[in-house]
């Protein structure tokens, strides 16, 4: 008897104790680092939705699959079979079985994903898959994306918007890129700028702030600022 009762109180501490934190923002705030850092220092499972999205992408060209075709990607959007990784000290991807971290970052699936993430099939699986990802982590989970605040996890404990001046964020992406050029720097910004408008712009859960969502500026912040706030803000929560 008193057997069952200590291990009914267990679970109940497990499961009042896990966290869920979505993290979203446009291109090049610093989201995946930053949710990665929060994850590994708090000992949560981390989810990258966005290498969700490129994944399928990189299927769609890989099968032939016009990706300006809705009615095309939407007939496909159910046959891939993604699988992520969420330890944040070395999260995967995977299609079909084969490792697709690589493929998933070429400029080629870049320019691609905008369109077929706007497709509302893609939206729906990916969304029902993030969800279950979510609800299995053990201890919580930092989930990283567009919609994440507003649509995959309304109820999520903690719901953050990064944000970062459009320059900001076009000199650090195109540092990851390995380039800081004045002429690299700009086109970078003019393909951010392309691509954050398509994903602020389609009718299906658009990147947006959830009205219950803390905005954090990183323009001027180093990434250990950015990490630090978010850890705080997220042990706020778990003292409240
Ligand atoms: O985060 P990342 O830049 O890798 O995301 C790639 C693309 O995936 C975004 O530009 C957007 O089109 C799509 N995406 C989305 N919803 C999410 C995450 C990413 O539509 N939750």
């Amino acid at each position: 008897m008193r057997k069952v009762s200590v291990t009914v109180e267990t679970a109940a501490r497990t499961a009042s104790a896990a966290v869920i934190v979505g993290i979203d923002g446009p291109s090049g705030t610093g989201k995946s680092s930053t949710s990665k850092a929060v994850a590994a220092k708090l000992g949560l499972r981390y989810l990258d939705t966005g290498a969700q999205y490129r994944a399928i992408t990189w299927w769609m060209l890989s099968n032939g699959i016009d990706v300006n075709d809705p009615a095309a990607v939407a007939d496909a959007a159910a046959k891939p079979a993604i699988v992520s990784g969420t330890d944040p000290a070395a999260p995967t991807i995977s299609v079909d079985g084969a490792d697709a971290a690589g493929p998933i970052r070429t400029a080629e699936v870049t320019a691609a994903v905008s369109a077929v993430s706007a497709v509302p099939e893609v939206r729906a699986r990916l969304t029902a898959l993030q969800r279950t990802i979510a609800a299995e982590a053990p201890h919580g989970i930092v989930v990283e994306g567009r919609d994440i605040g507003t649509t995959v996890l309304p109820d999520a404990d903690l719901k953050i918007f990064l944000t970062a001046s459009e320059a900001a964020r076009a000199a650090r992406r195109s540092g990851e890129l390995g380039s800081r050029s004045a002429a690299d720097i700009a086109a970078t910004q003019a393909a951010l700028a392309k691509r954050d408008a398509a994903d602020s712009g389609r009718k299906t859960s658009p990147l947006a702030k959830a009205a219950d969502a803390v905005e954090v500026d990183t323009t001027e912040l180093t990434l250990e600022q950015v990490i630090e706030c978010v850890v705080t803000l997220i042990e706020d929560k778990q003292g409240a």
